[in-house]
């Protein structure tokens, strides 16, 4: 039975919904009970035992010893219950299965690579048993914002790479979570004896660099074209520098929070009724975040027409000293260079409502990690300026958001176009329940993936990543613009990922990065089709499954 198609494609070989048909030529025919269930019993019995778990973490571990053991009737779960489910197997309850790891440990669930190991790493990835199209990668240095969990950052591949199958379909055969053990510099781990890892300092970045390049090489010799996700690394620009132009490859804490910033953007703008060139944004933080975010902004303004200059111009950014103009006392970093204002006259602005005051935004954006800063007068101001303020309140998490949802809504009337990058619940305001938006990457990286690996992209272009935010601004259905949403319905996630999906494969056809040509003559609608088409259906894949054994096996069943 090892070695029938069967057991390669699925690990639902004991699936109770399998027909007795279907149980016959699984020879699986009186190893499990007789009874024959319908999706709604399962999911009714499933649910039923995960209630009966009282913690997120033991929720947590029946979710994933059922995908270990009735793959397809995890997904179908997933697929019947994503708004209630995901918090489970992703953010926030996989940070405490992450620090937890090695205490948990009951099933392998990826692949683990080490230092010690460098060498001879191609010989190792053979040993990993299916072909993979996408991998998602960490070393464990800075998993959520739990710092470096080691090799217990194992859980971040697993979740993500569970999202990429829930939410754009790709086959769960073909993921592969790989983790690194580089060492890590958590003392706490590395003294207790239940750790799973090695017990090394974290290596040098030299070091580091050396394996990562022994690692591209050999995952891409063993699957061609595989697409490669960097995730939760202390200092992820060195890889991205290095491989984006070499590898089909993308980091998602960068670039898919980037191109889901963009996306909610995009909407609110549209929505505004504000022309690009009449919009003023005010961000409070001038970090990584915050000028990484202006930066991919500016190039939205410039696509609706406007030149570098004047895109430019739009922003204003304020820092832990106020306003950030190039006449300011002291040394100015150099990030913050490209967005400093030269036309404030000799005036140093210092507080938030000051700028606010002085500049008069549109749009108001937090990554400052100031829980508060935008205070219920500055959010006052921005109603009484505006129809529609764009609030945007991007630090995470909760506690770190620069206002709540319920502070921006009270304070504006309910009339703010917001976002936030933390959850918050739905609020009831004039008999109308209003939703948040929330900026969460899964809205755009299975979509990156997914295009990548459907138009066998050479790599993953910076046009791509924008692409993708752009779609998904596109993804909105009229009455969730009606009810002035920034992002779509959660629950829509498998429609959002194809229209997203197929950005991204019509801007790798514009940057002439695909290999898979036959896509470029054909439509939208049809590329629509071939994208769903190949989508992995936890619904239908036994049926799949069966019709090939009996195309191997020449047998109708009986
Ligand atoms: P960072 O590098 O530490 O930058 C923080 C910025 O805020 C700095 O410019 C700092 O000023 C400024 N700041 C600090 N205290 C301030 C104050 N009291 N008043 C005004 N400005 C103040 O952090 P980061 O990596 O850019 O991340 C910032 C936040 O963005 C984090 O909370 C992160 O969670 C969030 N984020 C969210 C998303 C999302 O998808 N929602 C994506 C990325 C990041 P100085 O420069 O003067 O120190
Ligand atoms: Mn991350």
């Amino acid at each position: 039975i090892k070695n029938t198609p069967a057991h390669r494609h699925s690990h639902s070989d004991y699936d109770t919904a399998n027909t007795i048909e279907e149980r016959k030529y699984l020879k699986t025919y009186g190893l499990m009970p007789p009874g024959i269930d319908t999706f709604e019993k399962q999911e009714e019995r499933c649910l039923a035992q995960l209630n009966a778990r009282k913690t997120p973490i033991d929720q947590y571990q029946y979710l994933s010893v059922l995908r270990n053991t009735n793959v397809n009737l995890f997904y179908r779960l997933l697929a019947h219950n994503v708004k209630e489910l995901t918090p489970l197997i992703y953010t926030p309850t996989v940070g405490e299965a992450c620090q937890r790891w090695s205490e948990l440990y009951i099933q392998p669930e990826g692949l683990y690579l080490s230092f010690e190991d460098r060498g001879h790493l191609h010989q190792i990835i053979q040993n990993w048993p299916h072909d993979v199209e996408i991998t998602v990668v960490t070393d464990g240095s800075r998993i959520l914002g739990l710092g470096d969990l080691g090799i217990n950052g194992m859980g971040i591949p697993v979740g993500k790479l569970s999202l990429y199958t829930a939410c754009a379909g790709i086959h769960p055969l073909k993921t592969l979570p790989l983790c690194l053990d580089l060492g890590t510099s958590n003392e706490e781990f590395r003294n207790d004896p239940l750790y799973l890892g090695s017990r090394r300092d974290k290596v040098t970045p030299k070091e580091e660099e050396e394996f990562l390049d022994e690692m591209m090489a050999a995952l891409t010799e063993r699957w061609p074209g595989i697409v490669i996700q960097y995730e939760d690394f202390k200092n992820p620009f060195p890889a991205l520098d290095r491989y984006q132009s070499t590898y089909t490859m993308f980091n998602d804490d960068i670039q898919g929070t980037g191109a889901v910033i963009l996306g909610g953007f995009i909407s609110a703008v549209k929505q505004s009724g504000i022309a690009a060139k009449e919009q003023r944004a005010v961000f409070l933080g001038a970090g990584s975040a915050g000028v990484g975010v202006a930066k991919q902004l500016t190039e939205f303004f410039m696509k609706e027409g406007l030149t570098e200059e004047e895109a430019r111009k739009r922003f204003w950014l304020v820092d832990s000293q106020g306003l950030v103009t190039l006449d300011r006392p002291g040394k100015l970093a150099d990030h913050k260079v490209y967005f400093a204002r030269d036309d404030n006259n000799g005036k140093q602005i210092k507080s938030l409502e000051d700028v606010v005051d002085y500049v008069k935004p549109t749009i108001l954006m937090g990554l400052s990690t100031i829980g508060g800063a935008f205070t219920p007068s500055i959010l006052q101001k921005m109603a009484a300026m505006h129809e529609r303020p764009v609030i945007f309140p991007l630090s995470n998490p909760s506690s770190k958001s620069e206002c709540t949802f319920e502070d921006a809504v009270k304070h504006t009337k309910g009339r703010c176009l917001f976002a936030s990058g933390s959850p918050f619940p739905t609020l009831q305001w004039n008999g109308e329940d209003l939703v948040p938006g929330q900026g969460n990457n899964m809205y755009v990286f299975p979509g990156i993936g997914l295009g990548a690996i459907l138009s066998k992209a050479v790599n993953v272009t910076q046009n791509m990543i924008y692409a993708s935010g752009e779609a998904l601004a596109d993804s909105l259905t009229s009455e969730e613009r009606e009810k002035n949403w920034m992002y779509p319905d959660v629950r829509r996630i498998r429609d959002v990922s194809v229209v997203v999906t197929r950005g991204v494969i019509r801007q790798a056809q514009k940057d002439g990065v695909d290999r898979e040509l036959a896509l470029r003559n054909i439509g939208d609608a049809e590329l629509e089709e071939y994208i769903r088409e190949r989508m992995y259906d936890p619904f239908t894949e036994h049926e799949k499954v069966l019709r090939e054994i009996r195309d191997i096996t020449g047998s109708n069943g009986h």
